[in-house]
């Protein structure tokens, strides 16, 4: 037997819900699969860094997303992977033309606690599954509390220099994350990649959060 046939006999003896609608057999089924479809998106940050997005950040992709994140449902990552492709494709073809070499992809860096829960770091396998090759060069400087629950400027406080970047004079960077939400993250690692020389020409993301601020919260 074969592992793929193994796989699937697997999926029948132990079905499973779909992440999107609850149902089983699948863990993303024929229905709401169409959901993850690309939908890329551009939104200017008030640092004036566009970000180009994938999915919105809402029904069955964040449902995905939260899936693949918190419950490490890693072959999901599969089918979010074209999302990320298109986003990648719009910055490149966007910002790309007026560079000789293709712009450097810097996810942002695992957080120590979180790499130690999951042992996965979630940019670079959808970097992967995008077929894109991720370039490992932001780190955390310092620990920062979790970004949820806070508003906008207690989220950019929280991670103002909170990353350092290795050496990137003369490189083209695009900055890659799983979701964007007041941008405050993608605006540190800008900062951080500028100090280390490097030119920031926009950061693309899977998904991106409506922006409803103001008292209320958010989940990325
Ligand atoms: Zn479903």
């Amino acid at each position: 037997m074969t592992h793929a046939s193994l796989a699937e006999a697997g999926a029948l003896a132990f079905p499973v819900p779909c992440v999107g609608c609850g149902e089983p057999p699948r863990m993303l089924c024929e229905r709401c699969r169409p959901e993850v479809c690309p939908a890329p998106s551009l939104r200017e940050l008030d640092a004036g860094l566009r970000v180009w997005s994938g999915l919105p950040f809402s029904g069955v992709p964040a449902r995905a997303i939260r899936a693949l994140k918190a419950d490490l449902r890693t072959p999901l990552a599969r089918a979010l992977a074209p999302a990320l492709a298109c986003a990648l494709d719009e910055a490149w073809v966007a910002t790309g033309g007026a560079h000789a070499r293709p712009p450097l992809l810097l996810p942002i860096p695992t957080s120590r606690a979180s790499w130690r829960r999951r042992g996965v770091r979630v940019v670079e396998l959808l970097l992967r599954r995008a077929g894109a090759r991720p370039c490992r060069a932001l780190r955390h400087a310092r620990r920062v509390a979790d970004q949820r629950g806070l508003d906008r400027a207690d989220r950019g406080n929280n991670v103002a220099h909170s990353m350092r970047c290795a050496e990137m004079r003369g490189a083209t960077v695009l900055l890659v994350d799983d979701v964007v939400t007041t941008g405050a993250t993608l605006v540190e690692a800008s900062r951080a990649v500028t100090a280390a020389g490097g030119l920031v020409v926009g950061a693309v993301t899977l998904a991106s959060t409506p922006l409803v601020f103001g008292g209320s919260r958010s989940d990325a």
